[in-house]
């Protein structure tokens, strides 16, 4: 699955890290930034909280390809 960020909307709240820090990190600015742009296993299901939770809805999960 890839994961799509847009900083553009990303308020820097940090939820995604929280959730999962093996894939979602903030840069300085607290913007999000991707560590991995596609998962599998596991984390796809860390990952697809993250997505739900993001208060500014700045993440997505798209099937590859
Ligand atoms: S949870 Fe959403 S708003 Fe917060 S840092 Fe992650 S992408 Fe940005």
């Amino acid at each position: 699955m890839r994961i799509n960020a847009d900083t553009g909307r990303c308020i820097g709240a940090g939820q995604c890290v929280l959730t999962e820090p093996d894939v979602f990190d903030q840069d300085d600015d607290g913007l999000v930034v991707l560590l991995a742009e596609d998962v599998d296993g596991e984390r796809v299901e860390q990952v697809r909280t993250a997505v739900q939770i993001c208060p500014s809805a700045a993440l997505s999960l798209a099937a590859d390809g």
